[in-house]
């Protein structure tokens, strides 16, 4: 019984370590529910570690799986989540908050626990943040600009001057002296761009809604961005001095999207303004602060070293690195050491956003902050940390994991190349792309010919945008989020823009003629876009001796007339300049008794050329290899 029982646990081990189907190698299984937590930008390396396999047989298995991947290269979830499954292994990606998490956990810093240990013993009122939000001209520059001066401080301190991404204005509510901080950038998209990093910056939204235009697109899209992120709202019915105003219209059309103002028995404060002629304002303060304070416990403690979120920064001339951050919790000094993102420094100094110098800011106050070292990006959170070291070693920290991230991701996106495999296996069935042209006929004549393209019922060709002039950030970001491929016409990206499409992984193909730009795409829309490969000559040597051996064939005693002959390499020999040998391969170098990986020009070296025995006194053995050629 014990022997036939062990003989079967060991056939199953032995089942277990196989797989047959993809190379033969072996690599331990998991069980399919075995879960292998990998961190963004991961290669087959540390995902062999965490599995104990050898990471040479994963490169392996994952060639069968149809992928071409080094051990070391980081690769994206998609590729490990189909290793794993394969493999029997659940594969976790651990998310970019986790990570930075463990990472700040390393130097002692724990955000989370600390916010959870903060009693009412140590929490003081803090003022609210509010961004104001909604469809394009409905007037929510106009109102900013109307808040902004009905600051009663800004009065005598002769109005907020600077513009530094927010600011704070003063309002008496009942009363009572109160502070209202307002992000400085209005529309949703930078609410949404800050959300996306994880930033949560936004206590109360103000939505913006024109009495003459009503509910509009982009004020659906904001109202539900403000939803998502669980910020009340409070809408302020704007343009009522306009002829054709219809406020009460606002309140109906908004009841469908669960904004019922409070005359309606709901719990959405609407206040009718006129940014224009700045009447309604100060309503709309006292309708901002009632909603906070019944809704939210805005309380932070102050009392300790700050934290907060990088709202804009530039790199200013004279300056160096001005970034506005705004402080969530804690105070933040001037000497402090502070990182950023992957951004550090000291704080040099601090403005307000009336250009006013400040020694210290609290809870709730942006700040603009001189200092660090590079440009954070908005959205980035912001901490005091210890010291100086300690802030670089986590600016370098982070920077590492995104590149770590960026090199994953750059795999992910598509080119032109790998349209037609992507179209083989399924994965798509649309071409995306961004047109840009140095002229409108240009962008028109390649998109109706684009479209002119037959290209069968499998597949369809979209154009996503077009346009004249440079490819801008904008374009990147349109193809970076609809997987599409940017095609310039004699046009170029700005270096900055070319490193974000490069960081995003988008391609981008220039033509300086239409005609090639169809052939490409129609190519790859068939599926015959090849890259091509163009021979580089890498070195040529004469041979000069022939040693015959019986166990390794002729080996040529050459010497390197130019280049460089590395072994490995893929060879082929020259009779009075006629090929004799072709297809073959350095097989073995040789200096003197010693192997060699490669000897240059003047040196003289054994070569061998495995099977191939073929070579006379003077032939001449070149070596090249295939590069592939960039398209123009
Ligand atoms: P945004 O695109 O939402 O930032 O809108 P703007 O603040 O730029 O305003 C768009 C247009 O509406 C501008 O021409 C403003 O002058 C105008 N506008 C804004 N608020 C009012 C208002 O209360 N009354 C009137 N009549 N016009 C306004």
């Amino acid at each position: 019984m014990r022997g036939r029982k062990s003989k079967r646990a060991k056939r199953q081990e032995f089942e277990q370590m196989q797989a047959p189907s993809l190379g033969g190698v072996t690599v331990p299984r998991g069980d399919g529910s075995t879960v292998v937590r990998l961190r963004r930008g991961a290669s087959l390396s540390d995902f062999a570690d965490k599995i104990d396999a050898n990471p040479a047989s994963l490169v392996t298995v994952l060639f069968h799986l149809g992928e071409m991947a080094t051990a070391t290269q980081s690769l994206d979830e998609d590729t490990f989540g189909t290793l794993g499954a394969e493999l029997g292994y659940i594969i976790e990606m651990v998310s970019a908050e986790d990570e930075d998490r463990e990472l700040l956990g390393a130097f002692d810093i724990d955000l989370e626990g600390e916010l959870e240990a903060e009693g009412d013993d140590v929490l003081e009122p803090r003022p609210p943040v509010v961004t104001v939000m909604g469809h394009v001209d409905h007037g929510k520059t106009k109102l900013l600009d109307a808040v902004r001066s009905s600051d009663v401080v800004a009065g005598e301190a002769g109005g907020i001057t600077q513009h530094i991404g927010a600011y704070q204005v003063h309002h008496e509510h009942e009363g009572v002296d109160r502070a209202i901080t307002f992000i400085d950038t209005p529309g949703h998209e930078a609410f949404t761009a800050m959300r996306a990093r994880g930033a949560q910056v936004t206590d109360i939204a103000i939505l913006v809604v024109a009495a003459d235009d009503g509910v509009m697109p982009q004020t659906v899209e904001a109202l539900n961005h403000a939803q998502a992120a669980g910020v009340p709202i409070v809408v302020a019915v704007n343009k009522v001095d306009k002829e054709g105003a219809n406020p009460a219209k606002i309140r109906q059309q908004l009841t469908e999207y669960n904004l019922v103002a409070e005359e309606y028995g709901g719990d959405t404060m609407f206040v009718d303004v006129s940014a224009k002629n700045r009447v309604g304002i100060e309503d709309l303060l006292d309708a901002v602060l009632l909603t906070a304070d019944a809704a939210l416990d805005l309380r932070a403690n102050p009392d300790k070293d700050a934290r907060g979120v990088a709202i804009e920064a530039n790199l200013d001339k004279g300056r160096g690195s001005v970034a506005t951050v705004l402080v969530q919790s804690g105070t933040l000094a001037v000497g402090d050491s502070i990182v950023a993102g992957t951004a550090h420094g000291r704080v040099r100094a601090m403005f307000d956003e009336h250009g006013e110098n400040l020694d210290v800011a609290l809870p709730s106050r942006p700040v603009q902050v001189l200092g660090l070292t590079s440009v954070p990006r908005a959205g980035d959170t912001f901490i005091v940390a210890p010291d100086d070291r300690t802030a670089r070693q986590i600016a370098e920290k982070r920077e590492a994991a995104e590149r770590a991230a960026t090199l994953a991701k750059r795999r992910k996106r598509i080119s032109l190349e790998d349209f037609t495999q992507a179209l083989e296996q399924g994965k798509v069935e649309t071409l995306n792309l961004v047109l840009k042209g140095d002229v409108s006929g240009a962008v028109e004549a390649l998109e109706d010919a684009l479209l002119k393209i037959d290209v069968g019922d499998e597949v369809e060709l979209r154009i996503i945008h077009r346009g004249v002039g440079a490819i801008t950030q904008n374009d990147v970001n349109l193809a970076t989020v609809d997987n599409a491929i940017i095609i310039g016409f004699n046009v170029k990206p700005a270096d900055r823009v070319r490193d974000l499409a490069d960081r995003e992984g988008v391609d981008i193909r220039y033509y300086t003629v239409i005609y090639q730009a169809i052939d490409d795409v129609e190519a790859a829309l068939k599926g015959m876009l090849k890259p091509e490969y163009e021979e580089v000559q890498l070195g040529t040597a004469e041979i000069r001796e022939i040693f015959r051996s019986s166990k390794a064939g002729n080996i040529a005693g050459t010497i390197v007339r130019s280049g460089v002959i590395t072994r490995n390499s893929k060879a082929r020999v020259l009779r009075n300049g006629v090929v004799v040998g072709d297809n073959l391969q350095i097989d073995s170098l040789k200096r003197f008794k010693d192997d060699a990986t490669e000897v240059r020009e003047g040196y003289e070296c054994g070569i061998g050329l495995g099977s191939f025995n073929d070579i006379q006194l003077e032939d001449v053995i070149e070596t090249f290899e295939m590069r592939e050629k960039p398209r123009s």
